[in-house]
């Protein structure tokens, strides 16, 4: 850190009439900034508007040995700038096998989490603490605990979108790409409990015909779409195919042509002989989708808000910029820590997961 911290002053120095003037100031703003880390959130520090975010990222990036992991729903600059751009479970397997130092994870603090329980030795940052999930939060784990002690002839299959203590308390994970693997991989006898996107729950359901107790979480984001919207969109583009991902409600499941995790929805469209989708998850997956099919017309589902609201735009997501990745990965905060009891708990069920990925 005050490596770091010499290196910010000599920069400084260059927009700078006074230079010992400002290092005064730029030690106080720092050590401030990393008091009021935890109620902010990220590092509150004015960065010059001179800087060349993108060129001190890659520079940074390269000097500490760090990798930037981007989920689909970062905006299209963040994208730009990761060294892997991807779904929870390319995210999951590539926090898994990294060689680099440093990981700093252009997502959610699930996902953050999730790279240092897979990590424990390595510096996991996260731009944003506060960037959370509504699904995650649905299953606040005293709860959980309690719903999980009334059934325990059941096993917990878990999405990866919970807390690590939900994770703890659970036997295997899965993501949207592998969710009716993971189910189908459990013994037809064998009770299940499907935490917490009461959604997924239901399309794997209806996908594998199996009975499970579902908790009731989920996602704000993909429960935003309106399906009288939709259908009269779709009577303006009757040629469309409707693309969607499975935290969706089930109506909207109902009249979707392909319903799949993000990665899957972009290998649809790209290997799909149709010209039009209209696509119904974060509009984040239009950057890459455009990238893949740049000839292809891609529409995003209509919300129930007017669409001034962004409402398919996840704001825990959009929470990470640009500036506050730099001012991470410069100063190396804010860093996702996972109490080790934890930690050990929650990596049986990931492996579990990766394990059964991997056939
Ligand atoms: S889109 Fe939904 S599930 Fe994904 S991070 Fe945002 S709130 Fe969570």
């Amino acid at each position: 850190m005050n490596r770091e911290l010499n290196k910010n002053y000599e920069h400084l120095t260059l927009f700078s009439h006074g230079q010992v003037q400002t290092k005064m100031v730029t030690d106080e703003i720092v050590a401030k900034a990393t008091e009021r880390l935890q109620q902010k959130g990220f590092l509150n520090i004015p960065v010059d508007k001179q800087v060349n975010l993108a060129a001190e990222i890659t520079r940074l990036k390269k000097e500490k040995n760090a990798v930037i992991l981007a989920h689909y729903y970062q905006t299209p600059d963040i994208q730009d700038i990761a060294d892997y751009v991807g779904d929870s479970l390319g995210l999951s397997q590539q926090a898994a096998a990294t060689t680099a130092d440093m990981i700093v994870f252009a997502g959610v603090h699930f996902m953050g989490e999730t790279a240092k329980i897979l990590n424990p030795h390595k510096k996991v940052l996260l731009p944003d603490l506060k960037a959370g999930c509504s699904l995650a939060e649905s299953a606040p784990p005293d709860l959980f605990k309690k719903f999980k002690d009334q059934h325990p002839d059941h096993i917990v299959i878990t999405y990866i979108n919970c807390t690590a203590e939900i994770k703890a308390m659970s036997d295997i994970i899965c993501t949207s790409a592998n969710a009716e693997k993971i189910v189908n991989s459990v013994p037809k006898d064998q009770p299940i409990i499907f935490a917490p996107d009461k959604n997924l729950g239901r399309y794997l359901i209806n996908k594998t015909g199996r009975d499970m107790l579902l908790w009731d979480g989920a996602c704000i984001v993909h429960e935003a779409f309106a399906i009288d919207k939709l259908l009269e969109l779709h009577k303006q583009h009757p040629k469309a195919k409707i693309v969607a991902h499975p935290e969706s409600e089930t109506h909207i499941l109902k009249v979707a042509h392909y319903v799949g995790s993000t990665t899957g929805m972009i290998n649809f469209v790209k290997n799909d002989d149709n010209a039009e989708y209209i696509i119904a998850t974060e509009a984040g997956i239009l950057h890459q989708m455009s990238k893949e099919v740049p000839h292809k017309t891609l529409i995003p589902a209509p919300s129930h808000e007017d669409n001034t609201c962004a409402c398919s735009e996840c704001a825990f997501m959009r929470m990470n910029t640009m500036e506050k990745l730099y001012l991470c990965l410069k100063y190396e905060l804010p860093e996702i820590l996972v109490p080790e009891d934890i930690r050990q708990k929650a990596l049986i069920p990931i492996q579990r997961m990766l394990e059964i990925s991997k056939n």
